[in-house]
């Protein structure tokens, strides 16, 4: 696979979409320099095939990936990076790979990431996408309701796809003082909560507003 070149123009894009999301996570009281860096860093470009209009490549928009699954909008994606405190070394479970372009923010920030998507169509591209950008998330086809117990604990947890309701297995699989990201809601609307947990049996809780995301489905597509 040959990656499309990111010339100085991609660059300055990536510069307005950082400045620009800089201002809405400061407007939202959050602020992560880490993500930001990354985000000047990471081409959002390459994860988009080659029938998509590049130029729209850096808009603060989702749009669609194929299998019926959208690319994060940036400030989503920064946002739910802010919110998680991700720390040099994380070991980070994401729930829905999808385009990769999250996965890929949370490797540039240094963290160990352990991925899950259910589509096996964008299961095989993120991993060539990835790889090829020289980032070495473990990716794994499989079912996010489940987590993954053979890696677990996890420091951070983010889920990417909107949840009917927090699954008991990412909650037992979250380390004690460890952080879950996950917009939780059934309907074309989800509230963004950040769960810490406290001890073996306490969880808090944080609200931080509505978001909208594809579904949280159970099992595998082929
Ligand atoms: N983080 C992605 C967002 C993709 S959209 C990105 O940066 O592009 C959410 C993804 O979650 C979709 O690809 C969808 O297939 C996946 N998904 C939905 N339910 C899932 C589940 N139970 N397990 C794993 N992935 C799931």
């Amino acid at each position: 696979m040959r990656l499309r070149n990111d010339g100085l123009k991609f660059q300055g894009m990536r510069r307005q979409l950082v400045k620009k999301v800089k201002q809405l996570l400061e407007e939202a009281g959050l602020s992560d320099e880490g993500v930001l860096k990354a985000m000047q860093e990471v081409p959002r470009h390459y994860f988009f095939d080659s029938t998509f209009d590049m130029k729209y490549a850096y808009d603060n928009a989702a749009f669609p990936i194929g299998a019926g699954q959208t690319i994060s909008q940036p400030y989503t994606v920064a946002c739910q990076t802010a919110l998680m405190n991700v720390k040099k070394r994380d070991k980070v479970l994401e729930i829905g790979t999808g385009s990769g372009y999250q996965c890929a923010i949370l490797c540039e920030m240094g963290a160990k990431v352990f991925s899950i998507e259910r589509q096996k169509l964008l299961y095989d591209t993120s991993q060539k996408i990835l790889d090829h950008m020289g980032y070495r998330p473990r990716l794994f086809y499989g079912d996010g309701y489940k987590g993954k117990p053979a890696f677990a604990p996890f420091d951070k947890m983010i889920v990417t796809c909107g949840a009917p309701y927090i699954p008991d297995a990412l909650k037992e699989q979250l380390k004690v003082g460890g952080i879950m990201v996950i917009p939780v809601g059934s309907g074309s609307e989800q509230r963004m909560l950040r769960i810490t947990r406290t001890s073996e049996t306490e969880f808090e809780e944080e609200d931080f507003g509505v978001f909208s995301f594809v579904p949280m489905l159970e099992d595998t597509n082929r």
